[in-house]
């Protein structure tokens, strides 16, 4: 598709009034003051980029490359410019002008074959049991790694050793009488990173009246792609998902992870495939979508059992970009832990606040990346809580990573993880 086609790129860039809204809730901005790191900045940019003024190069894309992609900007803005979309359109057509090999390794290869990604990670935990990744640490060997990956490595530093698909049936039936018939889309971050996030949430489905059917052919949902300049790749990623989960007859499509329920979302499936023939279909598949938070509160309407806590525990909650900018999810994650028997629930100043993690941005951005967990740890300590609740297995990992950096002693978990605790045992002993 042309990039200068795209809705975003075609009809939006005109309504820029250049009142700078964007540039003043931007978080990269905060800490680069430079306008080229402001959303206004990519905004003309990439309208220079479709009127053909500056050439698709690296070094345009090294500059929009330094959005998270958190869409505060586009929430904020009032021509209600997807500013988000704009920059994810052009880093698509430059990469489109200078392919790399590397990416295509990593973004073709590796990140659309569950196998093979599976694999890779296993020799990750493998690394760190045989002590071969401190010893690559000690001798220099990490900093060889192509861009901050390096110095980012230690971010995957507890990769678990079994996959949640390793661990789950294809199919659960409902316990008691059935409800609802639910396609569980289990993405690559919790399957990989936070197998105990999809235990928790197949336990509290089935217990809630839910038939959970996992698709074992399930690939990514393409968000990493988007992010990366991987569009078409993002697209094909998309359309296979799209006819695997049209294959069922689902009432819903029930996934745990923010940045996978923002990818599915009809939002995002109008940009990928708007005008495309498979358009219809992912409107059917889209409509089906909705996050676990938002299914708990809106279908199911949870009661959480009384285990007769008498001791309280303190949580506070991050909002995810993906969910509360994307989706507009604030409410039902925060309702969810009210419910929960002993959570208290403790806001932090700036929960909607990115926490800097954005998927591979730490990646490919560590010391900046950095910079904003930091801001983000220190309004998750003034709160105190014993644990911290978010529902994205990128914050998570970046969480994790700000707790240990910033000698915090406290655990991440997702809220589902508290409920099916909840279930099971005490979170605390009586
Ligand atoms: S908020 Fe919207 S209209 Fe204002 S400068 Fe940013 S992109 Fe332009
Ligand atoms: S998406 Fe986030 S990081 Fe990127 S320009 Fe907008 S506000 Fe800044």
């Amino acid at each position: 598709m042309d990039f200068r086609n795209i809705p975003p790129v075609k009809e939006q860039i005109m309504k820029c009034v250049r009142c700078g809204k964007c540039r003043s809730v931007c978080p990269v901005f905060a800490e680069i003051r430079n306008e080229t790191a402001a959303p206004r900045g990519h905004v003309f940019m990439v309208q220079m980029l479709r009127d053909g003024v500056v050439e698709p190069n690296n070094e345009i894309y090294e500059r929009l490359a330094n959005c998270l992609m958190c869409e505060t900007c586009s929430i904020n803005c009032p021509s209600g410019i997807d500013i988000h979309e704009l920059n994810a359109a052009a880093r698509s057509y430059i990469y489109e002008n200078n392919p790399s090999l590397g990416k295509e390794l990593i973004f073709d290869t590796l990140w659309t074959k569950p196998g093979l990604l599976k694999t890779s990670t296993k020799l990750m935990w493998g690394a760190q049991k045989t002590g071969l990744q401190p010893l690559a640490r000690r001798t220099g060997l990490t900093r060889l790694l192509p861009g901050d990956l390096g110095k980012a490595e230690q971010i995957l530093s507890s990769v678990p050793a079994r996959s949640a698909r390793s661990q789950l049936k294809n199919k659960y039936k409902a316990q008691g009488e059935k409800k609802y018939t639910v396609g569980y889309f289990l993405g690559c971050g919790t399957d990989l990173l936070n197998p105990g996030v999809a235990l928790a949430t197949v336990d509290v489905l089935t217990r809630n009246g839910c038939e959970v059917i996992i698709p074992p052919e399930t690939k990514c949902c393409g968000l990493p792609h988007i992010a990366n300049g991987k569009l078409e790749t993002a697209r094909l990623l998309a359309i296979h998902n799209i006819k695997i989960f049209n294959m069922y007859d689902f009432d819903y499509i029930i996934t745990d992870c923010a940045s996978c329920s923002s990818a599915l979302s009809r939002k995002n499936m109008e940009f990928l495939l708007g005008g495309l023939k498979i358009e219809d279909e992912a409107k059917l598949f889209a409509d089906k979508v909705m996050d676990l938070t938002k299914f708990l509160i809106e279908i199911i309407d949870i009661k959480i059992p009384e285990n007769g806590y008498n001791e309280k525990i303190k949580v506070t909650y991050h909002d995810p970009c993906h969910l509360a900018n994307a989706q507009g999810i604030k409410s039902e994650p925060r309702e969810l832990l009210k419910r929960i028997p002993g959570v208290t629930l403790i806001e932090m100043s700036d929960a909607n606040r990115c926490c800097g993690g954005s998927g591979t941005y730490v990646l490919t951005h560590y010391d900046l990346s950095m910079k904003i967990l930091d801001k983000k740890m220190d309004s998750i300590m003034e709160t105190g809580a014993e644990k911290i609740a978010t529902c994205c297995p990128s914050c998570i990992m970046q969480l994790k990573h700000g707790t240990k950096r910033h000698n915090y002693k406290s655990e991440v978990v997702h809220p589902i993880e508290l409920i099916s605790q909840a279930y099971n045992k005490p979170i605390l002993k009586k």
